[in-house]
């Protein structure tokens, strides 16, 4: 009923790890740089820091990363950082064809860009040979705010659905890099609202073979913004429609990377690292199950471990409900409790808790 998407390469350029996105490829995680770079080109110290930053995305899971391009200098900066890291990076522009000229000279994995945007054709063409010259991909970006004026009218008539409108705009810009015989290409189209975020992603993949990326733009904050992303990725994940996700939040690159392994977790489309089972914590605590999240949580999903891991607020139902985790803690307020498979296997003042917890979860 859906087809099986192309494959599509991303990186592998120099250092940069190569990704084959679409076909029966695993699916991957994307996030967003949330900061502007146009400073940062000549800064080494800033520009260190993003890489340290890039590197604990990487260790969470996340595969590819984006950073919006708005004007050379920020082109500059994507340029020199993408020579500093291996993880691929999507220079992201719009109208502006000669920053994609200028990004590709780099080490970009993608660039994203949208043909009806750059203007006359052969500005298209010149952007196509650059990427083919420097085996770039390009993701077409399209949503429901930017349906071509024809499509619009069709909606407003009640004509066709906003998702079938959405759907066939990426299709025509997919057309215009058909015709210049370029494959490299994945599709996004993102509305708001969960069921057209839904149907306009079935809509195009029962005709065409393009690997998506899937998204709900303007999602939202932290909470209501994982909810609707995992509705709708549950079910095209489900269908086997999604070749890429990005969990678009108001919040930090690393909670959308979080949240996004584990909807691949839970779709059962992502194996391994640690997964943490917790008590929601209630009135019988005696260990402060929220502050231990707080303070471990990224630390622990950037382990290469294949372990569960359970915190638990009390010894009274602690142990016994984490019973199948590899390593739990729990206490009893002045006393921290390790446990492995339900079994304790030490018992430390509170004070002591992290240091223990380390020391048993580095024998893993
Ligand atoms: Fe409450 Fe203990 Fe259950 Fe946590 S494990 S919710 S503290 S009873």
């Amino acid at each position: 009923m859906f087809q099986t998407p192309r494959e599509v390469i991303i990186g592998g350029r120099g250092n940069t790890k190569r990704i084959v996105i679409g076909g029966k490829q695993p699916v991957t995680i994307q996030t967003m740089w949330k900061e502007g770079i146009t400073d940062v080109y000549n800064d080494s110290n800033a520009l260190n820091s993003i890489i340290d930053r890039i590197r604990e995305l990487q260790l969470l899971g996340c595969d590819i990363l984006r950073f919006a391009v708005p004007d050379e200098n920020s082109a500059k900066s994507l340029i020199a950082l993408s020579s500093l890291t291996d993880m691929p990076l999507v220079a992201d522009i719009h109208f502006d064809y000669r920053l994609a000229l200028q990004c590709a000279k780099g080490n970009i994995s993608v660039i994203r860009i949208n043909p009806g945007n750059i203007g006359e054709r052969s500005r298209v063409e010149q952007v196509v040979q650059a990427c083919k010259d420097n085996n770039i991909a390009i993701r077409i970006g399209v949503n429901t705010g930017s349906l071509p004026k024809d499509l619009e009218e069709k909606v407003l008539n009640n004509t066709i659905s906003r998702a079938e409108a959405l759907s066939e705009t990426a299709a025509r810009e997919v057309a215009v890099f058909d015709e210049l015989n370029f494959s490299q290409v994945v599709v996004s189209m993102k509305a708001s609202s969960v069921k057209e975020t839904i149907d306009a992603n079935e809509c195009f993949a029962q005709k065409y073979s393009v690997p998506l990326h899937i998204g709900v733009t303007e999602a939202g904050p932290l909470i209501g913004g994982i909810v609707k992303s995992t509705l709708a990725f549950s079910t095209l994940l489900n269908e086997g429609i999604g070749s890429t996700i990005r969990v678009s939040l108001s919040s930090s690159p690393t909670n959308e990377v979080i949240a996004g392994r584990e909807i691949l977790r839970e779709c059962n489309k992502r194996e391994g690292g640690v997964q943490i089972v917790s008590c929601p914590r209630c009135g019988r605590l005696g260990f402060d199950v929220h502050g231990f999240i707080d303070r471990w949580q990224t630390e622990l999903l950037s382990m290469k471990k294949n372990i569960t891991v359970a915190v638990m607020g009390c010894v009274v139902n602690g142990p016994g409900e984490g019973k199948h985790a590899d390593l739990g803690i729990t206490g009893t307020g002045e006393k921290a409790i390790i446990f492995k498979k339900g079994k304790v296997i030490r018992t430390v003042d509170a004070k002591d808790a992290d240091n223990a917890f380390r020391e048993e979860i580095e024998l893993f």
